[in-house]
């Protein structure tokens, strides 16, 4: 293990959340030289369809899956040179399930029995299905607005449910604060190396995926931001396995406008992002006030000549309603928000028709049918406005 802040190195043989130096998140590394006389494109053929089919890039252990990965690369039925990458088809139905996977699995192998987790929703349900999978407990501190799949999932999953009334930064004070003298290994992200691992397989899907072609631009929901960080790392190791060359995508992070710490720190030339005040947005999943990785995100924006881009609420429905008529795509909200940026990429002429661009759904709609639908049906009348039995026209 490689810190990112300092490069002190960290045996992988014990649990370990961040460097203990700097507290720089930890990147797993493996003997990329060796590996690339005999781990090619071509090694994959017949290989189980889930992300452990890279199992050579991945711990060496047996895996606690699902069957996560591999999900489909569509073709955009409305723009000639964009690909929607589908999570929802995930596990659990979000690319979460990646993560939560290959933390569980190393979690398993360290002989960890529980497992603490603070979340804005996604990553809960994933890590109570491979928990329950693994046979770990699982504690999951979530805030109490969250959408009701998410709650239901973990519930039945037979996960240890606390809802807080707050946000997700204030279920990860909670979890750091207990987990020592609880005896839970804490999962939070970036500070569980693993789930940048279970990550980082979606850019070697994509490459596969594409037959050794790398996209010119990726436009990703950013959050905690853990699958930019995972898929930046992994094209470092594709280059160094000879898949491809140095080319690479611009990297786009998209976030709401409600809550945009990554987007105010890339406007003001920060190496860092400020803690949001006030989140508020639709997409639970990028109600991240905070992300521990931000500057390395925002390293990748710089280095891939990127950018990052605010997306409101109203844009992020119209763009989940548009993607499910015209593509048959019901994206989550935080997946919408991808079409929702890529129309004002264009708009902007950050990309051109002909630049070849992998739009990312990171969940499925089925998991915010309750958010969905409440912004979908006509407003009620205010109970103000129902004077004397006579409701007003609105
Ligand atoms: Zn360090």
């Amino acid at each position: 293990m490689e810190c990112t802040k300092c490069g002190a190195m960290y045996d992988a043989d014990h649990p370990q959340n961040v460097c203990t130096k700097d507290g720089g998140v930890l990147f797993a590394r493996y003997d990329l030289p060796s590996l690339k006389n005999h781990f090619k494109l071509s090694s994959l053929d017949g290989r189980a369809a889930s992300m452990w089919r890279y199992a050579e890039v991945l711990p060496a252990v047996a895996p606690v899956t699902l069957g996560e990965g591999f999900t489909p690369l569509l073709r955009s039925r409305e723009f000639t040179n964009a690909y929607i990458k589908d999570e929802g088809l995930n596990p659990t139905g979000s690319f979460k399930a990646r993560g939560l996977s290959a933390a569980v699995t190393m979690a398993k192998a360290y002989g960890v029995k529980k497992l603490a987790i603070p979340s804005a929703g996604n990553a809960a349900s994933a890590l109570a299905a491979y928990a329950a999978a693994a046979g770990l407990e699982s504690y999951i501190f979530m805030p109490k607005d969250v959408p009701l799949a998410n709650r239901v999932e973990c519930e039945s999953y037979g996960a240890h449910v606390t809802l807080v009334d707050g946000l997700i930064s204030d279920c990860a004070r909670i979890v750091a604060e207990r987990s020592e003298r609880e005896g839970w290994f804490d999962v939070s992200t970036l500070k569980e190396p693993f789930r940048v691992e279970g990550k980082k397989t979606m850019a070697y899907e994509l490459v596969e995926q594409l037959r050794g072609r790398v996209p010119q631009g990726v436009i990703y929901p950013c959050g905690g931001g853990v699958g930019l960080i995972g898929m930046w790392k992994a094209f470092d190791e594709m280059e160094q396995l000879g898949w491809i060359g140095p080319e690479r995508p611009k990297m786009a992070a998209v976030q709401s406008d409600g809550c945009a710490p990554i987007v105010k720190a890339w406007d003001e030339h920060q190496r860092t992002a400020q803690p949001w005040q006030g989140a508020s947005t639709i997409a639970a999943g990028l109600r991240v006030p905070k992300p521990y990785g931000d500057y390395l995100i925002l390293d990748i924006l710089t280095n891939s000549g990127g950018t990052a881009v605010p997306v409101s609420d109203l844009e992020i429905m119209d763009a989940l309603r548009h993607w499910a008529k015209v593509e048959g795509v019901f994206a989550a909200p935080e997946g919408a928000a991808s079409l929702a940026a890529y129309r004002q990429l264009r708009a902007s002429g950050f990309f051109r028709p002909e630049d070849f661009v992998v739009l990312f759904n990171t969940g499925s709609g089925l998991k915010y049918l309750e958010v969905i639908h409440a912004a979908t049906k006509p407003k009620s009348v205010p109970a103000s406005r129902q004077i004397g039995g006579i409701i007003g026209p609105y």
